[in-house]
């Protein structure tokens, strides 16, 4: 695997605004060292593998989007969008996929597994996804390519998981994101 960065970018970021309250006497600064550890990582051999069930899950899904949880070669669990269907706005593939797997198993069985969406987890899904202990995340399309196509809050899951001081995640983007875009009606 080959690591083309780390924490330093997103730790970055947060040593700025932790300066920033430094000013303000009630917002004492965070330290630093408290900071997540993430880790943004190229794709592994059968990223594109799982990505594709991931594509199959979205074409089922109220709005294109679908995900499934994987350890250590098998899938342990699948979810599509069911906004709608399901008449819940928290229902995103991820979500969806992490109560497909709570149903039947312990929760703490997730930690250390992979979760492969077909778009980056929005705010809520990756706070839920750290949550859960998964440790790496695959997407396939990026909130700023989404954005072009519906309204995402654009806050990077990279930026959520950063936040989160107990939290070690590995995060790949672009994984066939083509093929997860061209599920959008144009
Ligand atoms: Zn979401």
């Amino acid at each position: 695997m080959v690591q083309r960065s780390c924490s330093c970018n997103v730790n970055r970021r947060f040593v700025t605004g932790s300066l920033l309250f430094s000013g303000l006497s009630t917002f004492p600064a965070p330290a630093t060292k408290a900071w997540a550890r993430v880790t943004h990582a190229t794709a592994r051999a059968d990223d594109e593998r799982f990505m594709r069930l991931a594509l199959a899950e979205a074409a089922l899904g109220d709005f294109p989007f679908g995900a499934i949880i994987e350890q250590s070669g098998r899938v342990l669990a699948k979810g599509h969008n069911s906004g709608k269907t399901a008449n819940d706005p928290t229902a995103h593939g991820e979500i969806m996929a992490i109560r497909d797997f709570v149903a039947e198993h312990p929760a703490n069985e997730l930690e250390g597994a992979t979760i492969y969406t077909t778009g980056e987890p929005c705010p809520m899904c990756m706070a839920a996804i750290i949550w859960t202990g998964l440790s790496r995340v695959v997407f396939a399309a990026s909130i700023e390519e989404l954005s072009t196509l519906l309204g995402q809050i654009m806050i990077k899951s990279d930026a959520i998981a950063a936040a989160a001081p107990f939290a070690q995640v590995e995060i790949t983007g672009g994984v066939l994101s083509r093929e997860a875009l061209a599920l959008f009606p144009r």
